[in-house]
């Protein structure tokens, strides 16, 4: 199974990403997290995704690419992946379906949309600021995450919506609720003939 979860920052992807992963035995990607832990080993990457995190923008799409292929050639994607904060703009999904061509992957059976209100969002994002310490969860950066959300990563609802892959969840429940409603959905791409 191969999945993207998309959604702006403090949606859920992150937790429900990791329950779906360990359910299914996937494989979780991301991309966040593995800039970050680029960034604190202090590799060439990490060293050059730094500022771009620190201020809440796009980290250049070619570091992010090199990142993603990496992970998708892993022994762990074999059975399938969730790919989590990616793609972000209209260039990473057509730069993703070259690149699952080119690995000879099937593309995506599905993408997850997390709906969640912008107030809902700036809600969680304060408190996971007081919790975990990020360097990017500052009143500041998470306005320009939103914004660079809005911008670049929203026009990708419409897009897959178009291509039939989008699945709305109400990212606005408790955490048990989402992940139910996540495996609704899943369990249909699994077993497709059922009504
Ligand atoms: P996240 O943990 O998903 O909120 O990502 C934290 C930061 O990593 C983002 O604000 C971006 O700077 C960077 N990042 C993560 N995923 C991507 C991506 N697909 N493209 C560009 N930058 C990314």
């Amino acid at each position: 199974m191969r999945i993207i979860f998309l959604g702006p920052n403090g949606a859920g992807k992150g937790t429900q990403a990791a329950i779906v992963a360990q359910d299914f035995g996937i494989h979780h990607i991301s991309t966040g997290e593995l800039l970050r832990q680029e960034r604190k080993d202090k590799t060439d990457r990490g060293q050059k995704a730094q500022s771009y995190i620190d201020k809440g923008s796009l980290v250049p799409d070619s570091i992010v690419l090199d990142i993603v292929k990496e992970q998708l050639t892993k022994k762990e994607a074999t059975p399938g992946w969730i790919l989590d904060g990616f793609p972000r703009n209209v260039a990473q999904v057509g730069a993703l379906d070259k690149l699952l061509k080119d690995l000879g992957q099937p593309s995506c059976d599905c993408v997850i949309n997390f709906d969640v209100p912008d107030s809902v969002l700036v809600q969680r994002l304060r408190k996971r600021a007081i919790k975990e310490n990020r360097t990017d969860d500052t009143p500041e950066v998470i306005r320009r995450r939103i914004q660079i959300f809005q911008e670049e990563t929203a026009p990708l609802i419409n897009l897959y919506s178009e291509w039939l892959l989008l699945e709305t969840i109400n990212g606005f429940m408790s955490k048990e609720a989402v992940t139910s409603a996540i495996k609704e959905v899943l369990s249909e791409i699994k077993n497709p003939t059922k009504s």
